[in-house]
């Protein structure tokens, strides 16, 4: 089973050399951090330009062995059998969660729950700290760039219980606005939720500032959406949480691991105290006829028959992700958003939204004059680039910005300069279709 993805496959450069914008310094750029040879799908089609890496990234090779293997070698239900295959998945899914907890630098590892992905982490925690502490009077706080995951779950939850949904304003260039969140948050505030990096824009956002900021202001919880932080940063969770910090989500899909499984961490005081959100085995102690009590941490949190093949699956993605550093990972997608933002908007009637590339992780997200974005997308499919075009599951940061929809693309560790050249080839082809050229 091959896990690691071998030195000889990164390139020679260091990802963080500088590089210049244009096609002339992308020919001269070091091509992709992490060879799409690695990556099956990637390597099957060597003209497919895979610019959708903040929606789902592609899996490694590494990923997809580590899955069949599981499958192969080691499926059982975990957790109930006395015979020997099942202890082999038990075990596996406990050094998943150990390899997970560490790519996320957690110390405490079963205060890392495995759930279905950032969304249903968000519900969890909504649905269980929030309909235990958030009543009328209250005030939830979000932001103008979080995620529907995010956004709608607050939304609701306010709704549910009667309390005021607030929405912190965004500064021109698409950061979150620290003045208006210092003036929001106060002694009511029971939540504060905002995203690591936002999906539309790319803007990573200062952690460890706004959980100070809150900090000093309420008692509230402070609930960081990782989806979009996960893959790029390295996210330190102990040390999130030292500066106040008390909830990270991400999902397994987008660092390369498989569908269906994420992570939730939180404080473990407040994990313990927490109710159970859902029902079933495994999450119970003792079952008498008319009361129950509670598993310990984590497996209070997780009813019924665990997904280990993806918890495997994923700390195989956290392995590899963390071997390769995220240092270099940021850097490498740096260069390259640096490099599109760049050409994008030196074309006429092209507008790019959000902050300057050293603000911002892999993503770039434009609008083109006269060219819808759904109509771009397929002008680029055809052309064998995939990029999103749509709300990005950000209607309201979609209102601010004064558009529907935005064109987005996104790198990752295959993405190399030519992605970025087919990318900004086929704006001016769809540019030229348009204006009837
Ligand atoms: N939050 C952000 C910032 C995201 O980008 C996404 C997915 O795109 C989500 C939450 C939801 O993640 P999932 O669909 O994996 O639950």
């Amino acid at each position: 089973m091959s896990t690691f993805v071998s030195p000889d496959l990164l390139p020679a450069l260091p990802a963080d050399a500088p590089r210049t914008a244009g096609s002339a310094a992308a020919a001269d750029a070091p091509g992709a951090l992490v060879a799409r040879a690695e990556f099956p799908l990637l390597a099957a089609d060597p003209t497919l330009r895979y610019l959708d890496s903040a929606a789902t990234a592609q899996k490694p090779r590494a990923v997809l062995d580590a899955l069949a293997d599981y499958y192969a070698r080691e499926n059982a239900n975990p957790h109930r059998g006395a015979y020997r295959l099942s202890v082999a998945a038990t075990e596996a899914y406990a050094a998943a969660r150990a390899r997970v907890a560490r790519f996320l630098g957690v110390g405490d590892a079963d205060t890392l729950l495995f759930v279905r992905g950032t969304t249903e982490a968000m519900n969890l925690v909504a649905g269980s700290w929030g309909r235990a502490h958030v009543g009328a009077g209250d005030e939830v706080v979000v932001t103008a760039m979080d995620h529907h995951a995010a956004f709608v779950t607050w939304q609701q939850l306010a709704i549910a219980r009667g309390a005021t949904f607030r929405i912190c304003e965004l500064t021109a260039d698409g950061r979150i606005d620290l003045d208006h969140l210092a003036a929001l948050v106060g002694p009511r505030t029971r939540v504060v939720a905002f995203p690591h990096v936002s999906n539309a824009l790319g803007t990573v956002n200062p952690v460890r500032e706004i959980a100070a900021l809150v900090r000093e202001r309420s008692a509230a919880i402070v609930v960081v959406d990782g989806a979009q932080g996960a893959p790029h940063l390295a996210v330190e969770f102990d040390r999130l949480a030292a500066a106040g910090v008390d909830f990270y989500a991400c999902s397994g899909h987008k660092v390369g691991g498989p569908m269906g499984i994420g992570a939730l961490v939180g404080r473990r005081a407040l994990l313990e105290a927490m109710p159970p959100w859902q029902y079933g085995g495994d999450m119970i102690s003792l079952v008498e006829d008319q009361r129950t009590t509670w598993n310990v941490l984590p497996h209070k949190f997780e009813a019924g028959t665990p997904n280990v093949a993806d918890a495997v699956g994923l700390a195989a993605a956290c392995d590899l992700l963390g071997a390769l550093g995220l240092d270099r990972v940021l850097a490498h997608e740096r260069a390259l958003v640096g490099q599109a933002m760049a050409r994008l908007a030196a074309l006429d009637g092209v507008r790019v939204h959000g902050p300057s590339a050293e603000r911002r992780s892999g993503v770039v997200s434009f609008s083109v004059e006269g060219v819808h974005p759904h109509d771009l997308a397929t002008i680029l499919d055809e052309r064998g680039v995939c990029i999103r075009a749509g709300h990005h599951c950000a209607q309201p940061l979609m209102r601010r910005l004064g558009v529907s929809a935005t064109a987005r693309a996104s790198f990752w560790v295959y993405s190399d300069p030519a992605d970025v050249d087919a990318l900004v080839d086929g704006v001016q082809a769809a540019q030229r279709l348009f204006d009837g050229g």
